[in-house]
């Protein structure tokens, strides 16, 4: 059973009829129409204000999600194409690094992420692989 969530709602599907893997295309968005969903191995269940940040394979930003900005006070054109742990200033990588490497979920991360304003933030990170050929990873930051 495939979960997809969509990185700018945070709405959750479950892939019980076949809709979303069906197509060949991206799925995308049923609640928001947002262009493609995020696909977890294993259900999850964000916190309303979690904000979520898609990455490419080299951790660069390919989309913003509802909540960042008011958790970092970054906008999407602010963090689209930089280098993730750079742009947020994450007080530590190798999360990141164990995701891309090893293709596993970690959850819990305790980090602090500096704001648009400068100021130290600390944060609650959950970190997830890209299933898809194209690699990536996907971070939900919440405040912590
Ligand atoms: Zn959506």
């Amino acid at each position: 059973m495939a979960v997809f969530i969509c990185p700018h709602c945070r709405e959750r599907s479950v892939d019980l009829d076949g809709f979303e893997g069906f197509s060949s295309h991206a799925p995308q968005c049923r609640s928001c129409g947002f262009g493609f969903l995020f696909q977890l191995l294993e259900d999850y269940y964000p916190a309303p204000s979690t904000g979520f940040v898609v990455c490419d394979r080299d951790a660069r930003v390919l989309a913003v999600g509802r909540g960042v900005f008011e958790l970092t006070g970054f906008r999407e054109a602010d963090l689209i194409g930089r280098d993730v742990a750079t742009a947020l200033a994450l007080s530590d990588t190798a999360g990141i690094e164990l995701v891309r490497e090893w293709g596993v979920r970690r959850l819990g991360e305790r980090l602090a992420v500096r704001t648009r304003a400068g100021l130290e933030k600390p944060v609650v990170v959950d970190l997830f692989p890209a299933y898809d050929d194209d690699g990536g990873l996907m971070l939900a930051l919440t405040a912590g």
